[in-house]
């Protein structure tokens, strides 16, 4: 189990629990929503 942190409102994300997540350049990147992903490919496309 492993925890990490939305990069876009800050919140500690359960990486196994994760709905949302994503791969960004090779990264893969973890959020509490659906909004936040969203936030998150706008700022980083
Ligand atoms: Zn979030």
């Amino acid at each position: 189990m492993a925890k990490v942190k939305d990069p876009i409102c800050g919140m500690t994300v359960d990486t196994e629990r994760a709905k949302f997540s994503g791969e960004y350049h090779g990264v893969k990147v973890y959020f509490c929503a659906e909004a936040c992903k969203k936030q998150y490919e706008k700022r980083n496309p």
